[in-house]
């Protein structure tokens, strides 16, 4: 790193900075090189910190959730990564609707079960949603039929820009698995939610997060992965697609197609960001030579990649918007 750039994180973060980190125990899918610095923000105020000096001092800065959807290189992260421990959850029964509160370092799952105890509905679908609530908003994560669209009232943002604002549901734009902070690469951050919640049966709620929980253990395959890879295209199963394309189980160095759910990449062991990728890449061209179907990715790359693969990706991701 670049001396003076160095001397001016040790300056706005004294203590707090841990220097070349490597991220793969920071992902699910336990894959990523080694973070410039790294941070751990344990409160929404210590996160918004953060982010205002590293701005300040104009050095990139990426914040990290679970690390659930993101395939990090193996090159790594140049600048600052700050993990999100900002974990905080309130609930509000005086308000109407109810209200969840929540940091958005909170555990989509914490919420949901926080949520359970007190006898409110509404987060069900989340009881097994790995991520925190700052990641669900930011892909507008969902299952069995709900996705965090229909909880949000309004999120806190922190935007370099325009400053704090609270943001409606309308003003994220979102979509299925995309929000604007995602689709416009927007320089914000997700700091806080407030989420709408409604009394309902404890024991017809916790039936129903049981059952939803079944439902993931019995089709979704364990070991690290990032979870589905690719967005379903309309009117088709991604993972039904690239099993009729004969990829199921198919491997590259450390990684493999997942025999039990063909839109999954599961790391064997010794998987790195490449052997991925190069998965990715042979899924989404299988199909589409077999099928004619473009498959669109629901995880992101960071980090630093080959212009090539940016490339491609990026063309998926531009597809993406404009389909
Ligand atoms: C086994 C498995 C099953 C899964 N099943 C589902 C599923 O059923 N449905 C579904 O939708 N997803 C699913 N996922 C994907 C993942 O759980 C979701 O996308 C989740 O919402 C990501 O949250 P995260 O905290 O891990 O985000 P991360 O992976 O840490 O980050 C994802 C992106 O969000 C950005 N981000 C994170 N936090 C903030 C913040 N506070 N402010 C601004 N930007 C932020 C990051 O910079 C990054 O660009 C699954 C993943 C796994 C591993």
């Amino acid at each position: 790193m670049d001396k003076l750039i160095h001397g001016k994180l040790i300056e706005a973060f004294n203590k707090c900075l841990q220097e070349n980190v490597r991220l793969e125990n920071y992902t699910t899918i336990r894959i990523g090189g080694c973070a410039d610095a790294l941070l751990i923000a344990h409160s929404s105020s210590e996160l918004e910190d953060f982010i205002k000096k590293a701005w300040q001092i104009n050095i990139p800065v990426l914040v990290l959730g679970s690390g659930s959807n993101v395939l990090i290189s193996d090159a790594g992260v140049h600048g600052v990564v700050i993990i999100n421990h900002a974990h905080n959850i309130k609930i509000n029964a005086h308000n109407f609707p109810a209200t969840l509160w929540a940091e958005s370092g909170a555990l989509m799952s914490k919420a949901a079960q926080q949520t359970a105890t007190r006898a409110y509905s509404g987060l069900e679908w989340a009881a097994s949603l790995p991520g925190t609530v700052g990641g669900a908003i930011f892909g507008n994560a969902g299952c069995f039929g709900q996705e965090i669209s229909c909880n949000l009232l309004t999120a806190e943002i922190l935007h370099r820009v325009k400053g704090k604002k609270h943001w409606s549901s309308e003003r994220l734009n979102f979509a299925y698995r995309t929000s604007s902070l995602k689709r416009e690469n927007e320089d914000a951050v997700i700091l806080s939610a407030l989420l709408k919640i409604e009394s309902g049966n404890p024991d017809t709620i916790i039936t129903t997060m049981k059952k939803n929980k079944n439902r993931r253990t019995k089709t979704q395959p364990p070991g690290a992965s990032m979870g589905s890879i690719f967005r379903n295209p309309k009117g088709a199963k991604a993972g039904r697609l690239i099993e009729a394309a004969g990829l199921k189980g198919k491997r590259i160095g450390g990684a493999e197609i997942s025999p039990m759910h063909a839109n999954f990449i599961i790391n064997t062991g010794r998987a790195n960001a490449q052997d991925v990728w190069a998965l990715i890449d042979l899924m989404h061209r299988t199909v589409l030579s077999k099928f004619g179907i473009k498959l669109y990715p629901e995880i992101q790359l960071i980090g630093d990649w080959d212009k090539e693969v940016l490339l491609s990706f990026n063309e998926f991701m531009f597809e993406q918007v404009t389909q």
